[in-house]
């Protein structure tokens, strides 16, 4: 670094950087570059050091001048031989330097010949600066685009850097090494971000070093902060790069367990109340009156079911089942226990259809132990929510089903024991807390039929405990599933034509609701006027068809859905509103057009509605893309009914935020690495952080101070805690 910047250089180079100061006291960021690195959520340095590269480059190797053609990328070690000069081309700034190439093994070679040489001209754009930067004899490492023109050598430079750095200056840009990019940040040029990140890592002066106590990097192996983040940032080997990964991984996955498991201790706190006689009598009495034999995933779920409502500490359980696998006769168990100690229990689904067919459901599984259950739902009249509201405070109502409803504030229950909540992917934080927060903290079980593959499980349900029902009802065929070119629209409505003819019912399932705009997919409103005329002409006979969508009236939808579940519609046209909760056991086909445009756990989530009975079902996946990787995306359904193995793909292959809506669980953007990581780190995390905080509760042990702090600042700053 040059002394000759003056003043305001020495001020800042005495300026102490630590980890949580602001950006502004690295030399060359002022207010606008301050400004434009907190658009994307960077203020401090301890948020620039881990703002981590997207992914690494291998630069090429130094090129002869002699191999490269036109429009050629050239990496290039040059001498300058002469002062630059600048042009105007259009409305840009050109600058030319004169230099000469030299051959990769004469870089030791001194003194120089330059006019042995080939001549080159280095162009730069809108960088006017570069006319003077270097002074004549300088060898620079350039990385660029090969020009040729009449035999004129020229390159148009992207990238370069001293290519005999001073031993004592700052390292080199790692030109020759491997190369980060970053997710690009308006205003701030890679290069710029580079020198930003290698002098705050040389200025930082309290790196959170024990953020990870000293026992627990030793145990799994880590290398040191300090080390990681030089080797992500300047690596020099790919070893360098997955040992950074590693501990920094490692660190990003352990914090949020140690969240997460605070969390579930505060939510666990024992209280007496809790507790739910849960005996062997009441157990068979509940079986027995069942309409069938509980699944032996069932059963083991009911069993751990049974298992945490006896215990002091509030239940707080997660239960994953696929589609089908008949979550609901176990959340039941748990609300009749409830309602046997006295008690109140509430189910809340995300819908009012699910939440009504919730209610018919539970009527009929409870009707015969002589409890009744009320419906809550926002449809209801004013008078009829209040008459509810006042039987549930007056706790002459025991047993309430619902929508989100039942979290408001105008709702409260006597002695609310157990709450269940149905999908609770479509449920938000804040809601699911809500609902919890009744009572004086009742037993929560949220069930989910997205199957999420366990590694994004342990991270986003770290606090709770998790079930599986991992296993369908006696009887159950996996759909039969085919992906096919749109060309073959005939031969999958002929499928629908047969199953009609059968006296089964179908769907058609398109992506759009309407026609128009740049979208080139099929709309649902559009299928619906033309396919009868299809299907006639297939099949010589005519089909009853209904249509719904998200954009029609709730009234006029569930109106079509019931004449659907009644059997006087035989197709069912519609966009993807019927993902969760139709149950319509007499419908076995499926068509989906345009399946390129779904994810794989939606798509799975879809044939799932046809696949709610012993029957055989049929679903065929019509897609117009005929991009390679598409394709393969799709033939996994062909391929497993396994809803955890689909979502796993669906995880790979789309990441992780387009799966769940990351947000809605209220935690930080994790970073994509970590969730991607393989399982067996997240289980060491999760073990070590329920360890520490077994020996720590309160994490107040001098070794424990830094982490104790980047969480109290994680849980005012959701960026923060990230490293
Ligand atoms: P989901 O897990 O998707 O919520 P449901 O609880 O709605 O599944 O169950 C799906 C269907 O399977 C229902 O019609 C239910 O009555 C039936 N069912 C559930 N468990 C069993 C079982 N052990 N044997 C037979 N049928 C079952
Ligand atoms: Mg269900």
């Amino acid at each position: 670094m040059s002394q000759s910047g003056g003043q305001v250089e020495k001020r800042d180079a005495h300026k102490t950087v630590g980890w949580a100061s602001p950006l502004t006291v690295l030399k060359g960021v002022g207010p606008a570059r301050a400004e434009a690195f907190a658009s994307v959520g960077i203020r401090s340095i301890g948020h620039l050091l881990t703002f981590y590269p997207r992914r690494y480059k291998d630069r090429p190797r130094l090129h002869s001048i002699g191999e490269l053609g036109d429009g050629d990328e050239a990496c290039l070690r040059v001498r300058i031989t002469g002062r630059g000069s600048n042009f105007y081309r259009g409305r840009m700034k050109l600058t030319r330097v004169p230099a000469v190439a030299m051959e990769p093994s004469s870089a030791d070679d001194s003194p120089a010949d330059d006019d042995a040489q080939p001549r080159i001209t280095l162009r730069w754009f809108n960088q006017p600066y570069r006319k003077e930067q270097f002074a004549p004899g300088t060898e620079l490492v350039i990385v660029g685009r090969m020009r040729l023109q009449s035999e004129k050598l020229a390159v148009v430079v992207q990238e370069c850097e001293l290519a005999n750095p001073d031993p004592t200056g700052p390292p080199g840009l790692g030109i020759g090494h491997l190369v980060p990019i970053y997710s690009s940040i308006t205003g701030v040029s890679g290069g710029v971000l580079r020198k930003l990140i290698r002098q705050a890592l040389e200025r930082c002066r309290e790196l959170p070093e024990t953020l990870l106590p000293q026992a627990l990097t030793e145990r799994r192996g880590l290398i040191p902060l300090q080390d990681a983040l030089l080797q992500t940032h300047f690596p020099e080997s790919h070893e360098q790069v997955d040992a950074a990964r590693k501990r920094l991984t490692y660190q990003e996955l352990f914090l949020l367990q140690v969240q997460l498991a605070r969390r579930q201790r505060a939510v666990k706190a024992p209280s007496a109340g809790h507790r739910l006689p849960v005996s062997r009598k009441l157990q068979s009495r509940y079986l027995a009156a069942l309409p069938f034999e509980l699944t032996g995933a069932q059963r083991r779920v009911f069993d751990e079911i049974s298992e945490d409502l006896a215990q002091a500490e509030p239940a707080h359980r997660l239960v994953h089942g696929d589609v089908g696998s008949g979550k609901t006769a176990v959340a039941a168990w748990a609300l009749y226990c409830a309602v046997e100690a006295g008690k109140q229990a509430a189910l809340m689904a995300p819908t009012e259809l699910l939440a009504e067919q919730h209610f018919r459901t539970l009527c009929g599984l409870l009707a015969p132990l002589g409890i009744e259950p009320v419906l809550l739902t926002g449809s209801l009249s004013a008078e009829a929510k209040a008459h509810v509201r006042r039987r549930l405070a007056e706790r002459e109502a025991v047993l309430v089903v619902g929508t989100h409803a039942l979290f408001q504030e105008s709702v409260a229950f006597a002695d609310l024991s157990v709450a269940v909540i149905d999908e609770q992917h479509r449920f938000g934080l804040q809601q699911r807390a809500a609902l919890a927060a009744k009572g004086s903290g009742p037993n929560v079980i949220v069930m989910s039929a997205t199957p999420i593959p366990r590694t994004l499980a342990l991270t986003l349900y770290g606090e709770f405990d998790i079930s599986v029902i991992d296993e369908l009802p006696p009887g159950r065929r996996p759909v039969a599933t085919k992906l096919l070119p749109h060309a073959k629209r005939n031969p999958a409505l002929q499928m629908v034509a047969e199953k009609l003819a059968a006296g089964h019912q179908a769907y058609v399932v398109c992506p759009l609701v309407a026609e128009g705009g740049k979208v080139n997919a099929e709309a649902a409103t559009q299928m619906y006027e033309s396919l009868g005329d299809e299907l006639a002409d297939l099949s010589g006979s005519h089909a009853s068809l209904g249509l719904v969508h998200g954009q029609m009236r709730a009234e006029q939808r569930e109106e079509v859905m019931e004449r659907f579940r009644a059997g006087g519609i035989q197709v069912l046209v519609s966009t993807t509103v019927i993902e969760v909760g139709v149950d319509v056991p007499n419908a076995t086909a499926m068509v989906v057009f345009n399946a390129e445009r779904f994810g794989l756990a939606q798509l799975h989530q879809l044939r799932g509605r046809v696949a709610r009975s012993s029957a055989q079902a049929h679903c065929v996946l019509l897609t117009g893309s005929k991009t390679p990787e598409v394709i393969d995306r799709l033939r996994v359904l062909e391929a497993t009914s396994d809803g955890f193995k689909i979502a796993e793909e669906d995880l790979l292959r789309r990441g992780p935020g387009e799966l769940v809506g990351l947000a809605q669980h209220g935690l930080p953007d994790v970073h994509m690495a970590a969730l991607l990581a393989n399982t067996a780190t997240l289980v060491q995390a999760r073990e070590d952080a329920r360890e520490l905080l077994a020996g720590d509760p309160e994490l107040s042990r001098p070794e424990h101070r830094v982490l104790h702090e980047a969480l109290k600042a994680a849980s005012s700053r959701p960026r923060e805690w990230t490293i």
